[in-house]
């Protein structure tokens, strides 16, 4: 069970609101009071959402699509919150990476993080919002892990972009900052944690000794989000059990 906040009179978007991390923060924004917007690749996804959160609103874009997220989004209203979590996965070693998945990664996980931000902070900027943006990032930012090399770097780039947006947007009151989760069994966490001669030796290094549930994830975006977190900007926040610090 995710902490409880009060989002009444809020509006919060969401990106990769169709499924995992993104659609739990959704259900959770959306139970706490807030208007919700949520967007999506896949419509189904979104369909299904809808069914659980009637009154929340989708929009269906591939964001690593520049021009057409901006057509989908500009005619948005403007938002008290921004979470940037949609993003992809592609693993695999150093030695083999392809330059096409290079490009999609930093498109898919880092490029259009600056995007939507760009949309919204502006927005606020304009309507005189003291706004938060939370960036979805991961303990992979931080730490090597073995065949992330990809996924690793656009998670390194985006605390730094989130820091740089924090430091720039702050004069505004718009803070900007990172949750940095462990391993979450979603269906990218199982593409690359459900052999369990991997996951146990992640496992091992977690003091707390658990990967993270939805949940765990939840509550740290609501808390960045909500005014308890008034003066928190540019951070990196892990919700990893420890895993950081060993
Ligand atoms: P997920 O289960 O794969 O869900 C990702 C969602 O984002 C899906 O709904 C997907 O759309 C949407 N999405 C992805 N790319 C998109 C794009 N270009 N345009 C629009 N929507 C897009 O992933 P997750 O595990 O919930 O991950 C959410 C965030 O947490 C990501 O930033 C991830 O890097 C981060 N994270 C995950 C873990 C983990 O172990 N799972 C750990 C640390 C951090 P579709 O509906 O089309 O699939």
């Amino acid at each position: 069970m995710a902490a409880k906040f009060d989002f009444n009179g809020r509006r919060v978007l969401v990106t990769g609101a169709g499924a995992g991390i993104g659609r739990g923060i959704c259900k959770a924004l959306y139970e706490s009071g807030a208007e919700v917007y949520g967007v999506s690749r896949t419509q189904e996804n979104l369909n299904s959402l809808k069914v659980e959160c009637p009154d929340l609103v989708t929009v269906c874009v591939d964001l690593s699509d520049w021009d057409a997220t901006r057509a989908a989004l500009s005619l948005l209203p403007t938002m008290h919150g921004v979470v940037n979590n949609a993003a992809i996965a592609i693993n695999g070693s150093c030695l083999t990476a392809k330059p096409e998945d290079f490009d999609k990664m930093y498109t898919g996980n880092v490029k259009q993080v600056l995007n939507v931000s760009q949309i919204f902070a502006l927005k606020m900027i304009q309507d005189k919002i003291r706004g938060a943006i939370v960036n979805i990032s991961s303990q992979a930012s931080q730490a090597a892990l073995k065949d992330h090399v990809l996924y690793c770097g656009t998670k390194g780039a985006l605390d730094i972009m989130s820091k740089v947006m924090g430091l720039e947007l702050g004069e505004h009151g718009i803070r900007v900052n990172c949750v940095n989760p462990t391993v979450v069994l979603t269906s990218m966490g199982k593409l690359a944690w459900s052999d369990p001669a991997k996951a146990g030796p992640m496992l091992d290094k977690i003091p707390l000794g658990r990967f993270a549930e939805i949940d765990d994830v939840v509550s740290g975006v609501l808390f960045l989000l909500s005014d308890q977190a008034a003066l928190i900007n540019a951070v990196t926040l892990p919700i990893d059990g420890g895993f950081l610090a060993t």
